[in-house]
Order: C-alpha cells, then sequence, then structure tokens
C-alpha cells in the first residue's frame, strides 16, 4: 500500500498581512487552475491570472511595467533576449512582399537579421544612413512597411536625424521603430518624439550589471501590440523569472548609474582627447562631434555612457593598449557596471569587408568604451596608461 504520507505534497504559500519590500522570484513553469470554468474565464479576459510561463509571468510584468514607466508607455512585453524583442517586432509585423529599412550602423546581429534571414521570408531589406534623411527618403519603396533606427549608432556615435525620419515615417504611413538601447529613457523616450515600438536590449544598462539577458519591446497601438506579444508567445521568446528577478534589482539603481557613467564618460572623452596617439575621440557633446548640432535637441545636452575613440598604429597598438590596460576589461558588452572596453573591427564588426568597416570609419585602432561607475582619476589614469603604452612602439 503506498503511504501517502511520504510523499511530497503541494502546500499552500502562508498568508501574511504585509508583503515582501522586494519582489519573489516565481519560477512556475505551469499555474495550477481550480476548474474548466476558471481557465475559460482566464483565457477570455474576464479574470486576470497566470496558465502558463511561456504565455507570460509575474516577475516578466512587474519588470514590464517598471520599463514602460521609464518609456512613457503602456503595456510592454518582455522577451528572453534584446534579440528576441528584435525579432518578435520584425517577425512579427512584416510578410513576405514587405520592404524593411534600417540605419546601415544598427547593431550587428540586427543588420544580420535583416539581411541574412528576413529575405528567406521573402521581405525585403535595405539599409540607409539615419543621419541622412534625404538619403533614406530616396531609398524608400511603395512596399516599405517599416523602418528600424537607433538615435546613436554603434560604434561611431553618430546621431540620427530622428525628427526628419519621424516626419517621413508619419507622412508615408511607415511603422518607426527605435532601438533605444544606447540612449536609454534617462536621455531619449522614441514615443515622444513619434516612434511606433520601442525595444531594448534590457541586458545592458538598464539591468546593468552583466548577469541577465534580456529585452524588451512596446507598440504604441495597442492591437498591434497584442498582436506582437500573442506572436512572441508562439515563437516562445519568454524570459527567465530569475534573470528578471535580477534586471528588476539592477533596475532600481538605472538612474544612479546612469548619471555617474555619464558624468564619467565625458571626463573620459576630454581626458582621451589630450592624450599622445589618440586620433580623435567621439562624444555626443564634444565641439568637434560630426553630429553636435543634433546633441541638444535630442539628447538634451546628454552625452550618456559610450564613446569612442581611435589611436595610431593600427591592430599592433591596440592590441597593446588591451594588455596593458588590464582593469579595463576587454569585453564585447556595454551598460555593464564597471567600464568595458570593445574592439569592433575583431568582434561585432568582424563580418564587414574591410572596405565597409573603412566606409564606416572603423580601423583596427578603433575603439569603443562603455563608462562605468568606478572613480573617475583611477579610470583615466588606467587608460592614460594603456594608450601610452599602445604607441611605445609606433
Ligand atoms: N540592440 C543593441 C543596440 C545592442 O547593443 C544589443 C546587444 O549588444 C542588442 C540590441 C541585442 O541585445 P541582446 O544581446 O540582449 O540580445
Amino acid at each position: 500500500m503506498t503511504d501517502r504520507a511520504a510523499t511530497p505534497r503541494f502546500v499552500p504559500w502562508p498568508d501574511s498581512i504585509s508583503r515582501p519590500l522586494v519582489s519573489p522570484i516565481q519560477p512556475a513553469a505551469v499555474y495550477v487552475a481550480e476548474s474548466p470554468d476558471m481557465l475559460d474565464a482566464q483565457y477570455e479576459g474576464r479574470t486576470s491570472g497566470y496558465t502558463y510561463a511561456r504565455e507570460g509571468h509575474p516577475n516578466a510584468d512587474v519588470l514590464a511595467r517598471q520599463i514602460d514607466a521609464l518609456e512613457g508607455v503602456e503595456g510592454g512585453w518582455i522577451c528572453g533576449s534584446g534579440m528576441a524583442a528584435i525579432s518578435a517586432v520584425l517577425l512579427g509585423c512584416l510578410k513576405s512582399g514587405d520592404h524593411v529599412i534600417g540605419g546601415d550602423q544598427l547593431y550587428g546581429r540586427t543588420l544580420r537579421l535583416m539581411t541574412d534571414e528576413l529575405p528567406r521570408f521573402g521581405i525585403e531589406t535595405s539599409l540607409g544612413d539615419t543621419t541622412d534623411a534625404d538619403a533614406v527618403a530616396q531609398a524608400l519603396r511603395p512596399n516599405t512597411k517599416m523602418m528600424v533606427i537607433e538615435v546613436v549608432s554603434n560604434p561611431t556615435i553618430r546621431l540620427a536625424d530622428v525628427v526628419a525620419l519621424a516626419a517621413l515615417t508619419k507622412e508615408r504611413g511607415i511603422t518607426l521603430v527605435v532601438d533605444n538601447t544606447f540612449t536609454t529613457p534617462r536621455s531619449f523616450r522614441p514615443a515622444d518624439w513619434g516612434a511606433d515600438i520601442v525595444v531594448h536590449s534590457v541586458t545592458k544598462i538598464l539591468a546593468g550589471h552583466s548577469d541577465a539577458t534580456l529585452g524588451y519591446f512596446a507598440a504604441r497601438d495597442p492591437d498591434l501590440q497584442t498582436a506582437l506579444i500573442a506572436r512572441s508567445v508562439t515563437m516562445g521568446l519568454t524570459p527567465s523569472a530569475f534573470d528578471c528577478w535580477l534586471a528588476e534589482r539592477g533596475l532600481m539603481s538605472f538612474p544612479l548609474r546612469f548619471d555617474r557613467s555619464e558624468q564619467n564618460a565625458e571626463r573620459l572623452a576630454t581626458a582621451l582627447a589630450e592624450m599622445p596617439g589618440v586620433r580623435r575621440v567621439l562624444y555626443p557633446t564634444r565641439q568637434d562631434h560630426p553630429d553636435h548640432n543634433r546633441t541638444g535637441a535630442l539628447l538634451g545636452q546628454r552625452g550618456g555612457h559610450m564613446l569612442s575613440f581611435e589611436i595610431e598604429g593600427g591592430r599592433a597598438a591596440a592590441n597593446r593598449l588591451t594588455k596593458a590596460g588590464a582593469t579595463i576589461a576587454f569585453a564585447p558588452t556595454l551598460g555593464d557596471i564597471g567600464t568595458t572596453l570593445s574592439h569592433p573591427a575583431s568582434s561585432s564588426h568582424r563580418g564587414l569587408s574591410a572596405e565597409g568597416r573603412e566606409k564606416l570609419g572603423i580601423s583596427e585602432g578603433f575603439f569603443r568604451v562603455s563608462v562605468g561607475v568606478e572613480d573617475p582619476d583611477a579610470l583615466i589614469a588606467e587608460f592614460a596608461h594603456a594608450v601610452a603604452a599602445s604607441q611605445s612602439e609606433v
């Protein structure tokens, strides 16, 4: 005979009149319903409640509401990575015969999705220079349904002509998608500038600790958002509850981290520009930035936490720089609490031909810096040491 007492059984969660200060983690993959009638009520939206984690779970919803508040939108949805969110939007909106145009300096995997994957589904794609709205207008086709842009390009820190592009998409009935990962809602809120859909890699500075991989999308049209969520659920782009919980914790300090990183970035940009061997520094608030005239209007004079610079001496000098700057993590990511350095020619842009990189101004001596919250004097001293070492044999 089976001993029921020896069988682990479900025990209801203890009641508490007080609530936990921190959101609980809810890793359940599935939820237990009382009856088929109750399930009907849930699926038909007559009552709220979760059924199966792929279709939504509380940790994702809590995080989505927090990012909604930062972005000034409603009903955003969390996915398992930034690329999952971008895939949900592109595959969820476009169909065979449509044309989509993207910025030629979008994040590398977004470019790959557009140029390598979408054409397999009969979707035409093309790329344009989003700093030049006239050139983008020339590239539109009668079947253009979507435009995908980033406000600040990666890694050359160019500023898109958002005002002209938003007017163009509105006039032509084209859906404008803005990836706001680089800029963040602290310096730019796409919905306020006419974007139809905002996306994020939450993995970056919103979560901020390089320990959670997540994405977010929000369409301003509620019907479109409902359709995109349904497609995202069907495609299984669901985030982990634990990652959402980590990101929620990270998000609490996002404004502080962003502001401090930005102050450090501004100081580092100034210091780098004076270091021997540094050819150029790209940072939006610098007078010599090619799109400086747009910084005030678009970013409210906020330069953000990202900068790029180029040194003399090509690949050999670049190798010396990363080896000498041992405390600066050489890692192809951004938005971590600490400073990270990346070398686009050997990582994000290695897929481009040498001519393609040259056209974008990405040489072997080109670095991108995601500035963290460290002591700024120590950070500048470490860069000074690394740059000096890089030039030792030039
Ligand atoms: N968008 C931008 C601007 C990014 O930099 C990245 C990743 O680096 C992504 C999207 C993709 O995000 P994830 O790595 O979370 O998939």
